[in-house]
């Protein structure tokens, strides 16, 4: 069973005999397998400013010939999702983002329906805070479902007075509120994560195997998904591909059945799906 497997951190690249005969049970039923990954520090290589980050022309090129046979490849993201589609750059696979708020496919956008009733209210929020915090220097980020109020280059106190701010509109209005580095953000009080995003697409696409792959701790999330999804039935087979990094948790590889290094050791893992 390949969720049961153990794994051992590889050292190189290069993946062992079982590891590929495990990826060859999927290639004979594409048809019927999903293809879900991250996408920074999975595809793209981490970089020391998220802008200047990309997934290699190599890697694409797998991406889009994976798209065409299988029954879907999508890439879930903690970014906005026109973000996620700007970087990987391929119209026809799907993108999961935004924290797991929304899903772009076919050049349209679309907030999963639980948070919806809750944009008219970060709506409103992000639109006081413009008023009220713009014209004190803070940037209000366009992200649709959730507001992103970014304080890092203004005064403490300022930075202060935004945090305070967007914590009581957000209690007022029924939002979640998390402060993170130099940033405040404001999103719908639901649970929304990769692991939420996967089961969604199982859900929806109804295959009979997906596979995940991450480098990261909010991977994790979609590992534990998959495995919940295999136990209650609805998935036959599971296969999680952990990334290992320096600067990755120890789970990624522990809780994986198959640990590559890298996004050279993703590019193995794909082609050899080919
Ligand atoms: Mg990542």
């Amino acid at each position: 069973m390949p969720g049961t497997r153990q794994v051992e951190r590889v050292s190189s690249p290069v993946m062992d005999g079982e590891e590929r005969n495990l990826l060859a049970a999927w290639k004979k039923d594409p048809g019927s397998s999903a293809i879900l990954t991250d996408i920074d520090g999975t595809l793209a290589p981490i970089v020391s400013t998220p802008d200047m980050a990309e997934v290699p022309a190599e890697l694409k090129k797998l991406l889009r010939r994976l798209s065409e046979e299988y029954l879907l490849v999508a890439g879930i993201s903690g970014r906005k999702t026109e973000d996620a589609l700007g970087l990987v750059g391929l119209e026809d696979i799907v993108y999961f983002g935004n924290h797991g708020f929304e899903i772009l496919r076919d050049g349209e956008v679309e907030v999963i329906p639980d948070a919806l009733p809750y944009l008219e209210k970060v709506q409103e929020l992000e639109q006081r805070a413009r008023d009220e915090l713009g014209p004190l220097g803070a940037f209000i980020e366009e992200k649709g479902i959730t507001a992103s109020i970014h304080y890092r280059n203004v005064s403490r106190e300022i930075g202060e007075r935004c945090v305070e701010f967007v914590k009581a509109e957000g209690e007022r209005l029924g939002l979640r509120i998390t402060v993170g580095r130099g940033v405040v953000e404001a999103r719908p009080p639901i649970r929304a994560d990769k692991g939420t995003a996967v089961r969604r697409l199982v859900e929806e696409y109804a295959p009979k195997r997906a596979m995940f792959l991450g480098d990261d701790t909010t991977d994790l999330d979609a590992f534990r998904e998959l495995e919940r999804l295999r136990e209650e039935g609805v998935l036959e087979e599971v296969l999680r591909v952990g990334v290992a990094s320096d600067e990755g948790p120890p789970e990624i590889v522990t809780e994986a059945d198959i640990a590559v290094e890298g996004v050279d050791g993703v590019g193995e893992v794909l082609e050899a799906l080919l």
